[in-house]
């Protein structure tokens, strides 16, 4: 059964070809077409289930022109579906303005649902699932994806990136630096697929791991990072503040954080943090 002028959000396989729900299924043989990212990739399911269909792309750099076109049939009652290369459409892919314009144009949403790396990947990730956050890529930039984990040093709640394979160590590197060495992490590999590795360990140990086995930089990867254990106000003791002063009244911010950071053992990140609001607070 299909609904009449409806656009379906079809969730696919991440990997193993099989992970596909009897009702995607369906829905992708009886619709009227399929807008797809990447269609010869896309094809290559489609054959896999046996469906015959029209495949018109819908990426990134044509969504936003292609939308109001796709949804022009759906107004006569025809139907389509939304897929992306994996998993489900929409979460890092294309999707958003196609559906948005959609719900403008008070056309049926039908959500179908499926694989989705970053929850399979926190599902067996050994760490917190009851809150998360979901951070997406960082950026391509050392810099920037500094900051961004920067910013994420407070964040109680377990962390999840998508990361590229030829940045999967130097990410693991940062994170070292601003979260601690012994940070708890999940490094979860090509999901469902037949080198699928899941790791849980350190910060430190990953580090270490992925650096002496360059077989574990290939591939797609979900990195995971237990939250903070505390609000960071209250992991630093009485005698770290105090450390961290006696070395501000000295030195110069970036040096005072670094001594404190060799002298305590507690992250630089954390520390850098708590300098900055002690620097504040004495120039009130
Ligand atoms: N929409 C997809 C989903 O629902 O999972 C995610 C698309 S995003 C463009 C692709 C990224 O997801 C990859 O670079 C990787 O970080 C992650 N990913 C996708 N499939 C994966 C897999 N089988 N194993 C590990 N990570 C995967």
């Amino acid at each position: 059964m299909i609904l009449q002028g409806a656009l379906y959000i079809v969730a696919t396989p991440i990997g193993h070809l099989e992970d596909i729900t009897l009702r995607a299924r369906q829905i992708l043989s009886a619709v009227d077409r399929i807008a797809a990212e990447d269609t010869r990739h896309s094809l290559h399911l489609l054959k896999h289930l046996g469906i015959e269909k029209p495949v018109v792309s819908l990426h990134e750099h044509n969504e936003k022109e292609k939308a109001l076109k796709l949804l022009e049939p759906l107004q006569q009652g025809a139907s389509l579906a939304l897929i992306s290369d994996a998993g489900t459409p929409l979460i890092s892919d294309p999707g958003y303005h196609l559906v948005r314009l959609a719900h403008e144009q008070d056309i049926k949403v039908v959500p179908i649902p499926g694989a989705c790396a970053l929850i399979v990947a926190l599902c067996a990730s050994g760490l917190a699932t009851d809150k998360f956050v979901f951070e997406g890529f960082l950026s391509a930039k050392p810099t920037s994806r500094h900051k961004q984990l920067e910013n994420l040093i407070k964040e109680t709640r377990t962390l999840i990136f998508f990361e590229a394979p030829h940045r999967v160590l130097a990410t693991l590197e940062t994170m070292r630096v601003i979260f601690g060495d012994q940070r708890q992490a999940t490094l979860a590999r090509e999901l469902t697929k037949t080198f699928e590795t899941i790791r849980h360990a350190t910060l430190r140990e990953l580090w270490e791991w992925v650096s002496n086995h360059p077989m574990q930089q290939r591939g797609e990867f979900v990195i995971l990072l237990a939250g903070a254990s505390k609000p960071v106000q209250d992991t630093l003791s009485a005698e770290t503040q105090r450390i961290l002063k006696r070395l501000l009244a000295e030195l110069p911010l970036k040096q005072a954080t670094r001594l404190a950071a060799d002298i305590t053992g507690i992250p630089k990140g954390l520390l850098y943090e708590e300098a900055l609001a002690l620097k504040r607070a004495s120039e009130l």
